[in-house]
């Protein structure tokens, strides 16, 4: 019997291996796939140089070409792999050097507005501590086909900053950031009495700074906050229209009303909506500008971002 029981304790305790996942989120033609891309072909690059100078080690590449034939309609994942200090670059074939590392899922999602349901799926999903996740080689693989549960660790939101700087695509923008955001917010808030889940850290990752028509990060980061502020109090009005006394103010109405708020993205009554009021859920957001085209501060502070919360 002891065996036997030993057995059972042994399979139990096997874990599954199943990596932490990043999502790529954010709207249509900020660049997701392009970094993602950039973000695979790295060791891949570094590797075929090797090969050349090395021509008697036979070995396959680690990420045998998996050309990424993914249209934007459709989530792909890679996997990646950051060193067990962080401080690797995505240039860096870890396995070739042999060096310790963790893995991870790179999850792309798409951008669509019809489509962004599967990106929110995955977030809210979270509140079990798993998301499904799906290894998409190919464009036809789907959400349901050789899915794995993966523990999100991190969200990457793309945004592209010189489309920003004409004022037409922040609307758009942060009310996709807005629906993320608050689906974290809720993900916090679903963890009462029991265990709190686990934070997940969100990256704007401000991209196509190498354009000069592209804004800052700093200037993408307050034209976000101010529009996710001119949201919030547009949906607030709702709230108040739909029968909750009109004399009082919002925060009188929150705290009368219960889950009213429960729409209410940040710091609940605030009249200015700030990242910083995430962290009241203990949801980390970071606004940081690079490139993956072009002449520009390139994408290694993302990377940097992303190999510190793995
Ligand atoms: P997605 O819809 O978010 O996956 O966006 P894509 O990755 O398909 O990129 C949309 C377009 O933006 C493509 O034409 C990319 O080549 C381009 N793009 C992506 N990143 C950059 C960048 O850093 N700079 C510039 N100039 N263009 C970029």
């Amino acid at each position: 019997l002891v065996p036997i029981l030993l057995h059972f304790i042994l399979v139990a305790a096997t874990p599954y291996s199943t990596l932490p996942s990043v999502l790529l989120v954010g709207p249509s033609g900020a660049g997701k796939t392009a970094l993602l891309t950039l973000f695979e072909r790295g060791p891949l690059a570094t590797h075929t140089q090797q090969q050349h100078h090395n021509d008697e080690k036979q070995q396959q590449p680690n990420n045998t070409a998996v050309a990424l034939t993914h249209t934007s309609q459709t989530p792909a994942t890679v996997e990646l792999a950051v060193s067990d200090d962080g401080a690797s670059s995505f240039r860096d074939d870890l396995d070739a050097a042999g060096s310790a590392h963790k893995k991870f899922l790179l999850v792309d999602t798409p951008g669509h507005a019809k489509l962004r349901r599967h990106a929110l799926a995955r977030i809210q999903g979270t509140s079990a501590a798993s998301s499904t996740a799906a290894v998409a080689t190919t464009s036809s693989s789907s959400d349901s086909s050789s899915s794995s549960k993966s523990k999100v660790k991190a969200v990457v939101f793309v945004v592209d900053a010189a489309a920003l700087a004409d004022g037409d695509a922040l609307p758009e923008t942060a009310g996709y950031l807005y629906e993320v955001l608050l689906s974290l917010q809720k993900r916090m808030g679903a963890g009462k009495g029991s265990r709190a889940p686990a934070s997940v850290p969100v990256l704007v990752a401000a991209n196509k700074l190498d354009l000069f028509t592209a804004l800052p990060a700093a200037l993408v980061r307050s034209n976000l906050e101010a529009e996710l502020g001119r949201i919030r109090r547009t949906r607030s009005r709702g709230l108040l229209d739909s029968g909750v006394g009109a004399d009082d103010d919002v925060a009188a109405a929150g705290g009368a009303a219960g889950d009213e708020n429960d729409d209410w993205l940040g710091e609940y009554g605030s009249d200015k909506f700030s990242f910083k009021q995430m962290l009241e859920f203990d949801i980390e957001v970071d606004v940081i500008g690079g490139n993956v085209i072009g002449e520009g501060p390139g994408a290694d502070r993302w990377w940097r971002w992303i190999a510190e919360r793995i």
